[in-house]
């Protein structure tokens, strides 16, 4: 008879399968290794408030289906060595600790894989069945003929990783780091003998003229939506009101399968962030319990992972179509939209193990709502390329009041700003560089990714929305919750909005917060939900 266990951890929650017979050290060995660099000395494990064991069974530990076991350990400082450790003396975990960084466990598993596109037998084959050439042979991941034949504008990253390991690193020992992240600025601290800039430039300490291009890859390549009901109550608020809205996505990120070495961002939510919204915009407004909200989040495996906003307006034609606006002649994403997105981006970092820094780029999204050639309401998906958030940081671009163009500040007391190009395949696919000077277009500065749609999320519901007094909504509190949530817990468990309110209302002991996010059924009993029963009904 097989059952769950449920792990909760530093790294996040993992529900394992097991038979009665396996022993605690295959599951605790199985995260630990998911997890990387732990120091495994340290690992300990309890289930109940009581340490568990390890050499025992699941059976001989008296787990019922669904136990909750605690793991702590703590992180070793990063070493550049793989070796093999034991837990227990028994079971043995082969952990690569790497460069002093630590990567998602997501980026470590792609990193694994050699992302070897399969190809068929063709029919300029001239061998038998066993045999292999050319036309039929597996193709890299970053393969430019596959790209085209498969409409795909930009690589994964991970193949754009391998790309660039199998031109820098040749498995001749030496390594060097891939990746450095772009840095425009000029250097206020030159070695060159002069003082410092604006007073003194050498070539050196001066940066080099900046060229453009198209980012050939992407951080995240597909956004999926896992309830479409969340984007039709986001898309609602305009509907009521005629006025934009901006929503803080809570997600995850896993591989995405139809790219090779693809990754997707998983939506779960949608978190009204407090803004004043106008017809043709909004204004964000001070976020108060932000670190709260994302604390509570990542006990339930959910993180930032973007932003959504609408550009919506109704065509006036009585049948609900919207206009289209954003389009190949005028623009996708404006200029103003583009700063913004990169502030977003330079906020929520991207730990990379093959960045001489630790961190390249951004694995943050940006979706738009708005209207498409049809005239319908859909969603678009880009990301700002990582050149771009090099040139925000350097403080060498700004918006520009038209929203196809970016503009290009000019040098200063207190900025440097080199020469600007940008360069791509004209309508006779010759390659032509410009001057960027003094504006450009946006397109050189984004990626666009695909997105769909799914019905597999853990929240069902997404109705009480955060924030929506100005709808004439009523504002959230413990006396507007419906009667339907407080009536029964599981139906607090199908709704994002209701169970984070419910955790964060300080209502809940931390142990019955616990249990709201391990989505127990036991919490039903518990004096905390009596009491925010009580005070419902009140
Ligand atoms: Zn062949
Ligand atoms: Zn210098």
């Amino acid at each position: 008879m097989s059952l769950i266990v449920r792990f909760r951890s530093r790294d996040g929650q993992f529900r394992l399968p097991c038979e009665a017979n396996t022993k605690i050290d295959d599951l605790v060995a199985e995260i630990v290794s998911k997890a990387g660099n732990v120091d495994l000395t340290t690992v300990q494990a309890s289930a109940q408030g009581k340490p568990i064991e390890f050499g025992k069974s699941i059976a001989e530990l008296g787990f019922r289906n669904g136990e909750m076991v605690n793991l702590e350990y703590t992180k070793k400082a990063p070493e550049a060595v793989t070796h093999d450790a034991t837990i227990s003396g028994k079971d043995t975990v082969q952990i690569r600790a790497t460069l002093p960084t630590r990567q998602s466990a997501l980026d470590d598993e792609l990193d694994a894989e050699e992302g070897w596109i399969k190809r068929g037998r063709s029919s300029l084959c001239r061998h038998g069945d066993k045999g292999m050439c050319e036309y039929c042979s597996p193709l890299p991941p970053w393969d430019k003929d596959y790209q085209a034949d498969h409409n795909i504008k930009h690589i994964s990253f991970h193949a754009y990783i391998k790309e660039l390991n199998e031109t820098t690193n040749k498995g001749d020992g030496s390594y060097i780091p891939p990746l450095s992240e772009s840095n425009f600025a000029i250097n206020r601290n030159c070695g060159g003998g002069h003082e410092p800039w604006p007073k003194g430039i050498c070539s050196k300490c001066q940066p080099s003229a900046i060229t453009l291009q198209r980012q050939p890859f992407r951080m995240v390549d597909h956004v999926e939506f896992l309830n479409s009901d969340m984007v039709n109550t986001f898309i609602n608020a305009w509907r009521m009101s005629g006025l934009q809205r901006i929503g803080l996505l809570f997600g995850r990120y896993a591989k995405y399968d139809k790219i090779p070495l693809g990754l997707k961002c998983e939506v779960e939510a949608i978190y009204e962030l407090p803004q004043r919204d106008e017809d043709d915009g909004l204004i964000l407004e001070k976020w108060m319990n932000e670190n709260d909200l994302i604390e509570v989040n990542r006990k339930l495996g959910l993180e930032p992972v973007g932003i959504i906003f609408t550009d919506l307006s109704d065509a006036g034609k009585g049948d609900g179509s919207v206009i289209c606006k954003r389009h190949a002649d005028s623009f996708f994403l404006s200029s103003l939209e583009i700063v913004n997105s990169i502030k977003w981006q330079l906020k929520y970092r991207n730990k990379c193990k093959w960045s001489e820094s630790g961190e390249f780029s951004s694995k943050f999204v940006t979706c738009v709502v708005s209207g498409n050639p049809s005239g319908e309401i859909d969603v678009a998906a880009y990301q700002a390329s990582e050149a771009s958030e090099a040139l925000l940081k350097a403080d060498i671009i700004c918006p520009s009041t038209h929203p196809d163009q970016m503009f290009l500040r000019e040098t200063s007391d207190t900025r440097y700003v080199p020469e600007v190009f940008y360069q791509g395949a004209n309508e006779y696919g010759v390659i032509v560089k410009h001057n960027a000077s003094p504006s450009f277009p946006v397109e050189y500065l984004i990626v666009s990714l695909t997105h769909g749609f799914s019905e597999r999320g853990m929240f069902t519901e997404s109705s009480w929305v955060e924030n929506r007094g100005y709808l004439g909504e009523p504002v959230q509190s413990i006396q507007s919750l419906p009667r339907k949530y407080t009536s029964s817990v599981e139906s607090t468990f199908t709704n994002w909005h209701v169970l984070v309110f419910v955790a964060l209302c300080g209502i809940l002991s931390t142990e019955e917060v616990n249990l709201l996010l391990q989505r127990d059924p036991n919490l039903a009993e518990s004096h905390g939900w009596k009491t925010l029963r009580t005070v419902s009904e009140m």
